[in-house]
């Protein structure tokens, strides 16, 4: 802490022209329970900047809580000389979108930033009075149903098994495992899983999309991969602004599935799968960001994966075709009902007996049976 004490005239801070006080590299550690520079005589003893007489300089280092209060606004302008931040920058890039963190920083390293924040707007340096503007705290990601600990000997190491099997499928895992703030138990079954998944994609992307050219079009099933396409984009889009990378991940895995047996039928245009193909690696970048950047040169692709733009969807795309029904009571027709081509019985019978038009005919009455003629009619027998 850059103070200097006299004996005249007090606490005198160090000039600007000697900032920063570089500290000595041969202080020694001895457990005294003071600072190690205390005991450092050519550190401590200088001269008083103002008055010249034999003075000492304070000894105790800021604590880190000093700089996790305010690195968001240095991050702005690391490079900048002329004071502690760029004021163009700050306006540019803080306060800061998103923060996220563990909950155990609510008590002391977001009160600080907060404090200081208040602080420096308070002296005119910022204009805004919030530091984060989202905060999402992430849970806790235990071992064996109890929390990890040296004690326990139940601390999983990442970097073991990055070595083993990537850091991209670690990094998957610990989004997979659970939902963001909850954290969710490490199993090594988890992780092999999704291990799978990264080498089935990396099967998936490498496979000569020409060969499908040779055998015969299905165009429903075309319109298959191009509609689960759209309707993963559009999950994996909301899924990711809401933190919720453990369904979006698995999104990605069923678009996988469906890729596999496309392939297995081979009844659908290369166009379609190179497609296909292009927006699962794009969507898998910023979880997956080696593989995916492989994959999309492996695809044909110049450039990185990184500079593009996010996959949009299309809602008529994504869409699910629909029938209608023809929904009876006794016998009566009393509604039509549109439902997804291969509805479910269940769904099918759940979704006539809810419909408004059919509540008012069956109220009060008993439903003794309900019959269902996939793709046509729902007949409700009721007395
Ligand atoms: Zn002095």
């Amino acid at each position: 802490i850059p103070i200097i004490y006299c004996p005249e005239c007090g606490e005198v801070p160090v000039p600007d022209d000697e900032l920063p006080v570089v500290l000595p590299e041969d202080a020694e550690f001895l457990p005294t329970g003071e600072s190690p520079l205390a005991l450092h005589e050519g550190f401590v003893n200088v001269p008083c900047p103002d008055c010249g007489r034999p003075s000492k300089r304070e000894t105790d280092t800021m604590d880190t809580f000093v700089d996790s209060s305010w690195y968001f606004l240095r991050y702005a302008s690391a490079g900048f000389q002329d004071g502690p931040f760029d004021p163009e920058a700050i306006k540019k890039w803080n306060p800061v979108d998103q923060y996220t963190g563990g909950v155990e920083h609510a008590v002391m390293h977001l009160l600080y930033a907060r404090f200081f924040t208040k602080a420096l707007r308070d002296l005119g340096l910022i204009d805004f009075d919030e530091p984060f503007v989202r905060l999402f705290n992430q849970g806790t990601i235990i071992y064996q149903h109890q929390k990890m600990s040296k004690s326990r000997g139940n601390v999983i190491a990442p970097d073991d098994y990055v070595s083993e099997v990537g850091a991209d499928v670690v990094r998957s895992y610990l989004m997979f495992l659970g939902p963001w703030e909850a954290g969710g138990d490490w199993s090594d079954s988890g992780i092999n899983g999704v291990a799978r998944w990264a080498n089935r994609v990396w099967e998936v992307a490498n496979r000569d999309s020409s060969e499908l050219d040779h055998s015969p079009v299905n165009e429903n099933s075309v319109r298959d991969v191009q509609r689960a396409l759209h309707k993963t984009i559009k999950k994996v889009s909301d899924d990711m602004d809401g933190f919720k990378f453990n369904t979006a991940i698995a999104s990605l895995m069923e678009l996988t599935n469906t890729l596999t047996q496309a392939w297995e039928r081979s009844d659908l245009t290369s166009d379609a799968w190179n497609e296909a193909v292009s927006n699962l690696v794009a969507m898998m970048a910023p979880i997956t960001p080696y593989l995916s950047e492989e994959l999309w040169e492996a695809t044909g692709h110049e450039s990185s994966v990184h500079t593009q733009s996010w996959p949009e969807w299309d809602e008529s795309l994504a869409a699910d075709e629909t029938i209608t029904l023809v929904v009876q009571v006794n016998g009566r027709l009393r509604d039509r009902i549109e439902v997804p081509v291969g509805i479910e019985e269940d769904t099918a019978k759940e979704t006539a007996l809810t419909s408004p038009k059919i509540q008012p005919h069956i109220q009060g009455k008993n439903v003794s049976k309900v019959i269902y003629v996939p793709g046509r009619l729902v007949n409700i027998v009721a007395g």
